[in-house]
């Protein structure tokens, strides 16, 4: 039976889904023969749709229209759906008034966008621990810092604290949570620091957003940028939602049709923001559904999906920590409660044969390899990679059981 998101769960958090996902019955071949249902342990890569999410999809496929483009009656309607999914959107991660909410493809493309954004000759700082999407486009645009994290939460505020007293940077790109660890840096904090040096702050928000309530307007924070495909909406649109006066003063993301009002073959008035960073006809399905997910989540009672992945990873980390020779890795012991990510090794084994061994064996995914974070991994000592278990709201705690039951079996006896 299909649950409706917006009544209370009629699962406890920690044992069953909070909210059906499309395809949560999936059952994939053993190598041992047969068949099993599939345990989705590697959500934080991306997670498959909310059943909510592939209804509305499907009842908005028949309106599919050009958006911002035509006089036609299906055209008017895509247009309304895709700036009320846009509203949608702002306000599921708290947008101030003046805010702007541009729909990208993914994070990636919001922080490449944000990028483009900065002004010209401004630095950038950022901590070695981001992914390859929060370090990349700030590297590649320069000039940035890249600060080594500490080995405690204290110590990293410490170091961040006076790099940015010197005044030099008009912008922090700091991540909301590890996609390695789960762990963030209590993020009010981080904010109040850098906005009293005069710098804004943009939060790599894929890994938090769908896991924990987050407002721009609480934290203060001034951009952030998050994926649908991490969020139980299907793959192609993102958001980058904050501040306007750099997006308005940002060259085009992408130049061409809608990111202009006027064209002369020797001259462009460019759009404001978010049409401006928009160019080529809007993903007007992909909009509608992310802002499906949002509200989704949204509907949840206060509190239970962060009870439900804490429960989660508590059963996941005292299970790995009973087996022999696995580690967890942390950055920060001292961290707050991370999100339901965690990643670990097993003393002497390849994490790509484990990974292999728990899908072939078991039909369990997982991640393995260095997570699009490779300085973080060095820094944690397996610059050879690790394996990574992370939860969400389709995640049950047989899948969890169903995990270790397989390490164990590994750790006792081999593949
Ligand atoms: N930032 C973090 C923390 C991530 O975990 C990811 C994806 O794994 C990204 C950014 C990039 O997301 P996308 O591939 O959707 O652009």
């Amino acid at each position: 039976a299909v649950l409706d998101p917006r009544s209370a769960p009629t699962v406890r958090p920690g044992q069953g889904p909070l909210l059906p996902l499309v395809g949560a019955d999936t059952t994939v071949p053993l190598a041992t023969g047969g068949d099993v249902r599939y345990a989705d342990l590697d959500t934080a890569a991306s997670t498959r749709a909310l059943a909510v999410v592939a209804d509305r999809v499907t009842e908005v496929l028949p309106l599919y229209a050009s958006v911002h483009r035509g006089a036609g009656y299906l055209s008017q309607v895509s247009t309304a759906l895709y700036e009320s999914a846009r509203g949608a959107v702002a306000g599921f991660v708290g947008a101030r008034a003046d805010d702007v909410c541009v729909v990208t493809r993914h994070t990636t493309d919001a922080l490449n966008l944000l990028a483009g954004a900065v002004p010209p000759g401004a630095r950038v700082l950022v901590l070695d621990s981001e992914h390859h999407a929060d370090l990349l486009p700030w590297q590649r645009r320069g000039p940035v810092t890249v600060l080594p994290v500490q080995d405690t939460v204290t110590a990293t505020l410490g170091v961040l604290a006076a790099e940015l007293a010197a005044g030099r940077y008009a912008l922090l790109a700091v991540t909301g949570a590890s996609n390695v660890t789960g762990e963030a840096l209590p993020l009010g904090e981080v904010v109040a620091l850098a906005h009293a040096a005069g710098t804004r702050v943009a939060v790599d928000g894929a890994q938090l957003v769908p896991h924990r309530s987050f407002s721009l307007a609480d934290t203060g924070a001034d951009w952030v940028a998050f994926s649908g495909h991490k969020l139980y909406a299907p793959f192609g649109a993102g958001a980058l939602v904050g501040r306007r006066d750099w997006l308005d003063a940002a060259p085009a993301h992408l130049a061409g049709g809608g990111a202009v009002t006027e064209v002369a073959l020797t001259d462009v008035a460019w759009a404001r923001a978010p049409h401006r960073h928009e160019g080529g006809s809007p993903n007007v399905l992909g909009a509608v559904a992310l802002a499906e997910a949002c509200g989704a989540l949204a509907g949840l009672p206060a509190g239970v999906l962060e009870r439900h992945e804490r429960e989660l990873r508590a059963r996941l980390v005292e299970g790995l920590a009973a087996l022999p020779g696995v580690r967890v890795l942390r950055i920060w012991p001292d961290s707050a409660e991370p999100t339901g990510v965690v990643s670990f090794t097993v003393a002497g084994a390849d994490p790509g044969l484990i990974a292999a061994y728990l899908s072939a064996e078991h039909g369990i995914g997982v991640r393995d390899g260095r997570f699009c974070a490779h300085p973080l991994l060095a820094r944690l000592g397996v610059p050879e990679g690790a394996l990574r278990a992370s939860v969400g709201v389709g995640t049950t705690r047989a899948d969890a059981d169903r995990l270790l039951a397989a390490l164990d079996a590994f750790c006792t006896t081999g593949p």
